[in-house]
């Protein structure tokens, strides 16, 4: 099975995306945590190329066709390999996160950014996604009650964050069978029983 996390900035995907694999080692699974743009050596050399520099440093088909790069990367080196040896993989975003911020925040289309990706993944679906919705307000309010400095994504304005969670919103709209959606101003512990109950479902 393969379960993916997506959501604005800010949203709590990887603490929820922990608390699940936590969970489900318990009920005595095998799971492999993952993460994008990242997860393996090459894809982590691009995520610091494409997010540690300034705003306008990397121009945005450049940038979509990294985040493909390194997707295409995961998907083959680790991803597969973990759902034929019969793992669940949970991976803290996926495609999705690409035909948000590059599609849609970047402007670039959805379509294209789709097309390019299902190339990559060599058309590899989620069997879930669950979608943390977060407000562009609350979500920078989190960020920067953290201690890291802001990416170059993080640091672009509201209105982008808003596009963002808007074409979240929507891939789920289009597929809800494949979509648990959330509020993700929960409380952490009712986030986690949702999540929890419908991969037991699964
Ligand atoms: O928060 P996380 O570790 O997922 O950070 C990844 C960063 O990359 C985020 O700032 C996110 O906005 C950005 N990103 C992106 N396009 C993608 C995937 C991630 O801009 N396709």
């Amino acid at each position: 099975r393969f379960i993916v996390f997506e959501g604005g900035d800010g949203a709590g995907k990887s603490t929820q995306a922990r608390l699940l694999a936590d969970f489900l080692r318990g009920a005595g699974r095998e799971v492999l945590p993952t993460r994008e743009p990242g997860g393996t050596e090459i894809g982590e050399r691009l995520r610091s190329l494409v997010l540690d520099h300034g705003q306008g440093a990397v121009d945005a088909r450049t940038e979509a066709l990294i985040f493909a790069a390194a997707r295409a990367a995961h998907v083959q080196q680790v991803i597969v390999p973990a759902l034929e040896a019969g793992n669940i993989v949970i991976s803290d975003r996926y495609v999705d996160s690409s035909i948000a911020y590059q599609g849609v925040g970047r402007g670039l289309g959805t379509g294209d950014v789709a097309c390019i990706n299902e190339w990559a993944t060599g058309g590899l679906l989620p069997d879930l996604t669950v979608l943390l919705d977060v407000s562009a307000t609350a979500g920078r309010a989190r960020r920067t009650a953290g201690e890291a400095a802001e990416d170059r994504m993080e640091s672009e304005p509201d209105d982008f964050h808003m596009r963002i969670r808007a074409a979240f919103a929507a891939l789920a709209a289009a597929a809800p069978e494949r979509y648990l959606v959330l509020d993700a101003g929960a409380p952490i512990a009712e986030l986690a029983t949702s999540i929890h109950a419908r991969v037991a479902g699964l």
